[in-house]
């Protein structure tokens, strides 16, 4: 195993991670993302940056502020370790050897990978938080994805026409989920779906492709239905309570771009062969 990639991962994570707590926090807010620096939002004392560090600085404090010694949510490093997990996820999917053996192409799918994981996190949050997925954040997730297949067509034998074949993913995940949520709302009489998940569907579509984005929205639906028939029968969720569907998008994009649609196809269909 290749040491200092993982440790790579590992820390470039954690910091990515801590911006992505401000990013979430600020983004909702109408705040800049990189002006003023870190404060305590109780007493508006700047963050030294010692106890800035991520994850170890909120340990060495203990979860208080320096200054006013109010508690810190246990949220904010538990986000940069998710972060740095999730990164090591991509380094783990390449091949954590492959990198130095795999070239350019393992090198380049590895940085657009971290790439995705740092876009769909914040997405994933601030849905959990408002029920929202800021427009802004999603168009650049459909344009790094396209970006991002170039580079991919550039490096590699992927030929010339996955460029438009994301294009149409991308289409087609926006216009299919538009209008199924248009179907719901005239089934159930309140809307199902936001506007904000065909957007990250878009999303799925120009990072995946077609069949990508299938597998990711199958992954979605599942587990979104999941999670809300636990919800409803533990009664933690109410009969018509909406909660964000975001966050299973995101999982089904990341859990197929850690192994291509076909490796959940062929599982999908052992499991259902037993
Ligand atoms: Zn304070």
């Amino acid at each position: 195993m290749n040491a200092t990639l993982v440790l790579t991962l590992l820390l470039g994570g954690a910091c990515v991670g801590s911006f992505i707590n401000v990013v979430v926090w600020r983004l909702p807010r109408e705040e800049s993302v990189v002006w003023p620096g870190s404060h305590c939002p109780h007493c508006g004392h700047h963050v030294r940056w010692h106890d800035n560090l991520p994850v170890l600085g909120w340990m060495i404090l203990r979860g208080r502020c320096r200054d006013c010694h109010q508690p810190i949510a246990v949220r904010y490093p538990l986000v940069e370790a998710l972060t740095a997990g999730v990164w090591l996820s991509a380094g783990w999917a390449i091949g954590l050897d492959a990198p130095s053996a795999g070239g350019l192409s393992a090198i380049l799918s590895l940085g657009t990978g971290v790439v995705l994981a740092s876009l769909l996190l914040p997405l994933v949050l601030i849905d959990i938080d408002h029920l929202w997925l800021p427009e802004p954040l999603c168009r650049t997730g459909v344009i790094l994805g396209w970006l991002a297949t170039a580079l991919m067509v550039a490096s590699t034998a992927l030929p010339t026409s996955t460029l438009l074949h994301h294009l149409i993913a991308a289409a087609a995940g926006l216009v299919i989920l538009e209008s199924l949520s248009a179907l719901a709302e005239r089934l159930v009489g309140q809307p199902a779906l936001g506007l904000g998940d065909a957007k990250l569907a878009a999303m799925a579509g120009a990072w995946l492709g077609l069949a990508g984005l299938g597998m990711a929205m199958g992954i979605a639906v599942m587990t979104g239905a999941l999670f809300g028939s636990i919800g409803r029968i533990s009664g933690r969720l109410k009969p018509k309570q909406p909660f964000p569907f975001g966050p299973f998008i995101a999982l089904g994009i990341w859990l197929v771009w850690l192994t291509g649609p076909q490796w959940w196809w062929q599982h999908w269909l052992n499991f259902l062969s037993v």
